[in-house]
């Protein structure tokens, strides 16, 4: 019987290479890195959405690849990098991986999340998983809206040069350009009619240059 389900996360990130979806080396290494077992208990190592609570899912392993690939060129030793809508705290942990936040006091990783007792949540995986994380002042989960989102605090986050968005809007927040960084890149899926479809933005010269990819079903962006 054909089965998406694996025994373990390396089965698991193995199937999706075999399946083209990662076709990418760094993507494949940092997934690797990053259990999802540790994340979600239940039906971990299937290529689908999990439910978590208060309405959020952990996406799919192939949605957190696919937004991973876009960001690689983004996320380096030393790179600034939120994760919005952080939920299980999975992708957040990746960015931490492939910036190497342990050993780069430069890089500076922080997962934003909306409702308190999911921040909790993915702070109790990160303990689980990779409890150093916990210790670093360069890595941070942090309970809050980003509608919400002060002018005083947007000083205090500074830029990011990697945005990372986990739930869908109805428009381009305002407060996520104002975070992207020169050269930085925003991936976000955007509500179209009936559908929502991924962006990846990149801000040059000052400029926003918007790419449609391809339509993504995501949890929404709340505005409050
Ligand atoms: N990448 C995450 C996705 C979780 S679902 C994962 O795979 O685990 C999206 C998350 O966005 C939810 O946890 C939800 O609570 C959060 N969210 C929704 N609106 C938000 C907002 N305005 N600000 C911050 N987080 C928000």
């Amino acid at each position: 019987m054909y089965t998406l389900a694996e025994k373990n996360h390396k089965s698991l990130i193995d199937s999706l290479k075999d399946r083209g979806i990662i076709d990418d080396d760094d993507v494949y290494e940092t997934m690797l890195q990053v259990d999802r077992g540790k994340y979600i208990k239940e039906k971990p190592y299937v290529d689908m959405p999990v439910y978590i609570s208060h309405g959020v899912t952990i996406s799919s392993p192939h949605m957190h690849a696919l937004s991973l690939k876009r960001l690689m060129d983004v996320l380096k030793p030393g790179s600034r990098a939120i994760d919005v809508g952080s939920g299980s705290g999975y992708i957040t942990v990746c960015m931490a991986m492939r910036t190497k936040v342990l050993e780069n006091k430069d890089s500076f990783v922080i997962g934003l999340e909306r409702v308190k007792d999911v921040a909790n949540f993915s702070i109790e995986n990160i303990r689980r998983d990779k409890p150093e994380l916990l210790h670093l002042d360069n890595f941070k989960i942090i309970h809050k809206n980003i509608y919400q989102v002060s002018e005083q605090e947007k000083e205090q986050l500074g830029l990011f040069d990697a945005i990372h968005v986990g739930a869908s809007a109805s428009e381009l927040p305002e407060i996520l350009i104002d975070l992207l960084a020169e050269n930085g890149k925003l991936i976000i899926p955007l509500d179209e009619g009936y559908t929502q479809v991924l962006y990846e933005i990149t801000k040059i010269n000052g400029k926003i240059v918007k790419d449609r990819l391809f339509e993504v079903c995501f949890v929404t962006l709340k505005k409050n």
